[in-house]
C-alpha cells in the first residue's frame, strides 16, 4: 500500500489563523496516526499579498504548537527531495504541464481583456444567465492566435472544461459529493504574466510531491471539481480528499476578527500554552471515543481518525479553551510556571518589584496567583495588591467596622513573628482563632481587609510571607489608624 503522505499548504498572506492551525494539526495527526509523512508547502503565487515575514511567522507558529513535518519549507531552509517547496520557485515545472495541455488541445490562449470579460459578465447578469466565460477565444484559428501574439498581446491560458460530465468525489469527511462540469466555464490555469493559478499549481504539486490525502478547509470544496478535471486531463491519479468543516464563533457566524483573537500568535502572546491549544484545536471538529477532554498529543495521535471528524461546523468556544488552558497550567511546577510568567511581569510596571523578590518569595507569588490565572498574561492583574499601597474597597471598609476587629488587628500586631513558610502563617492564624474563641472568618476577614484592602484574592498566608513582618506591621498600623 502507498505510504500516507499529507501536506499543509498555507498562503503566506497573513498570520496563521485558528482555522489554518486546525487544518495543519489535522494533517499532522492523520499522518502521525498512520506513520505517514507530512509536507510543508508555501503557496505564494499571489505575488501582491504574499510576504516572506508571514511565511516565517506561520512556520514559527506551527513549531510552537508542536507540529512537525518531514519535508518542505523549514526554519533555516528546506528539507526533502521533492522541492523546491515554494510555488514561486516552481514556475518552470508548472509551465511544462501548461504546455502539455496546450499541445493536447485541452487548454487554449485567451486574449480577452479585463474590460471585455467585465462586459460579458454584465451582459450575463442582465439577462439572468449563469456567469461564466463564454468561450470566445476557444475556437481561434492558428493564424488569429499568431497575429495576436505577434502584436505583443500576452494571453492567459484557459482549461477547456469537458461538457456534460459529472465528477464524483467520495470525500472522507463529507461523503459523496458530485459536480456537473457544465456549471463551470473554461477557467484560467495560467495568468498572462505566466503565473499559474492556485487550482493548477496545487494539482501539479500534490502529484509531484506524492500526496495521498488532501485534508483542508471546507472552503476549498468548491475548488475540488476544477482540480479533478485537471487530474483527469493530465492523466494523474487523484489523492483522497477530506474537507473539514468551518469554524464558527459562539454566535454561529463564521469566525472573524469580530470574535476576538483569530490568529495563533495572538493566543501565544496572551499566554495560552501550546499544549492547551494543541488539545483544544484537536477537539475542534474531532471527537475521541470516551469522555476525556484533556489528552496528550500521543493519546490524540493514537485515536485520531477522519471518521470521527464532524461534518457540521465546529464552534469556537473560548470558555472551553480557557478551561483547557487552566488544566495545563495546573500541571506546571512552581518553577516552570514562574519561568513562563517572568516575561509578562518583566514587561509590566511591576518589573522592579519582581526583581526585588528572592527565589523563595517569587515562588510564593507564583503559587498565590496560580489558581486565578486563565492565561499567563492575566498575572499582572493580580500584582497591585502585592506591590502597591492598599486601596480599601467598600466591602473591606465594612468588614473593618465589625465588632471585635480591633482586638484581632491588635493581637496580630503584637504577636506577629517573622515566618519562613506559609504553613507557619496558617498555623499562627489558626491559633489566633482558637485563642479569641471566634469563627475563623472573623479573623481572616479583618486581617485580609486590613492588609490588602480587599475581601477577596489570593490566600492570606502568601501575602504575609511575601511582604514580610515589617511590611505587614506597617499595613496593619495604617488600617488601625484609619478605623480608630
Ligand atoms: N493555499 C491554500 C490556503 O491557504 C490551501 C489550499 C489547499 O490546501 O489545497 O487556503
Amino acid at each position: 500500500m502507498k505510504k500516507c503522505k499529507v501536506r499543509f499548504a498555507p498562503s503566506p498572506t497573513g498570520p496563521l489563523h485558528i482555522g489554518g492551525a486546525r487544518s495543519a494539526l489535522f494533517n499532522y495527526l492523520f499522518a502521525s496516526h498512520q506513520g505517514g509523512d507530512m509536507v510543508m508547502r508555501i503557496e505564494d503565487t499571489d505575488l501582491d499579498r504574499s510576504r516572506r515575514e508571514y511565511e516565517d511567522e506561520i512556520i514559527e507558529s506551527l513549531h510552537w504548537l508542536g507540529i512537525k513535518w518531514d519535508e518542505g519549507v523549514a526554519q533555516g531552509g528546506e528539507k526533502g527531495e521533492n522541492g523546491p517547496y515554494r510555488q514561486t520557485e516552481r514556475l518552470e515545472i508548472y509551465l511544462q504541464y501548461v504546455q502539455q495541455l496546450l499541445d493536447q488541445g485541452m487548454a487554449y490562449y485567451c486574449f480577452c481583456t479585463q474590460e471585455e470579460l467585465e462586459m460579458e459578465r454584465q451582459e450575463q447578469l442582465a439577462s439572468g444567465k449563469m456567469q461564466r466565460y463564454s468561450g470566445k477565444c476557444s475556437e481561434l484559428s492558428d493564424q488569429e492566435i499568431e497575429e495576436r501574439l505577434a502584436a505583443g498581446i500576452k494571453p492567459s491560458i484557459r482549461f477547456r472544461v469537458p461538457q456534460n460530465k459529472i465528477y464524483v468525489v467520495d470525500d472522507l469527511v463529507r461523503g459523496r459529493v458530485s459536480f456537473e462540469s457544465d456549471n463551470s466555464g473554461d477557467f484560467i490555469i495560467a495568468k498572462s504574466d505566466g503565473i499559474p493559478v492556485y487550482n493548477f499549481a496545487v494539482v501539479i504539486d500534490d502529484v509531484l510531491m506524492g500526496i495521498s490525502h488532501v485534508i483542508r478547509a471546507e472552503e476549498h470544496l468548491s475548488n475540488t471539481p476544477r482540480q479533478i478535471m485537471l487530474y483527469e486531463a493530465l492523466n494523474f491519479a487523484r489523492p483522497e480528499f477530506a474537507h473539514i468543516s468551518l469554524i464558527l464563533g459562539a454566535d454561529r457566524q463564521k469566525m472573524s476578527k469580530r470574535h476576538g483573537a483569530t490568529s495563533l500568535v495572538q493566543y501565544r502572546e496572551k499566554g495560552y500554552l501550546p499544549e492547551a491549544l494543541f488539545n483544544f484545536l484537536a477537539l475542534l471538529g474531532w471527537s475521541p471515543q470516551g469522555e476525556e477532554e484533556i489528552l496528550s498529543p500521543e493519546e490524540i495521535i493514537k485515536n485520531f481518525t477522519l471518521d470521527r471528524v464532524a461534518k457540521s461546523p465546529a464552534v469556537f468556544d473560548l470558555d472551553k479553551l480557557n478551561w483547557v488552558n487552566q488544566q495545563y497550567l495546573k500541571k506546571k511546577s512552581t518553577e516552570e510556571l514562574g519561568d513562563m510568567l517572568k516575561p509578562y511581569l518583566s514587561a509590566s510596571e511591576y518589573a522592579a518589584d519582581i526583581e526585588r523578590l528572592d527565589d523563595f518569595r517569587y515562588g510564593l507569588l507564583v503559587e498565590a496567583v496560580r489558581d486565578h490565572l486563565v492565561c499567563l498574561s492575566d498575572v499582572t492583574q493580580y500584582m497591585d495588591v502585592f506591590f502597591r499601597e492598599a486601596v480599601y474597597e467598600e466591602e473591606a471598609l465594612q468588614a473593618l467596622q465589625e465588632e471585635g476587629v480591633m482586638t484581632v488587628l491588635q493581637q496580630f500586631r503584637d504577636e506577629l513573628p517573622q515566618f519562613s513558610e506559609p504553613a507557619e502563617a496558617k498555623d499562627f492564624i489558626k491559633a489566633m482563632v482558637k485563642k479569641l474563641k471566634v469563627k475563623p472568618k472573623n479573623v481572616y476577614m479583618p486581617l485580609r481587609s486590613a492588609l490588602s484592602g480587599q475581601t477577596h484574592g489570593p490566600e492570606l498566608p502568601f501575602f504575609i510571607l511575601i511582604w514580610g513582618r515589617e511590611e505587614c506591621l506597617r499595613r496593619i498600623d495604617k488600617a488601625i489608624a484609619r478605623i480608630s
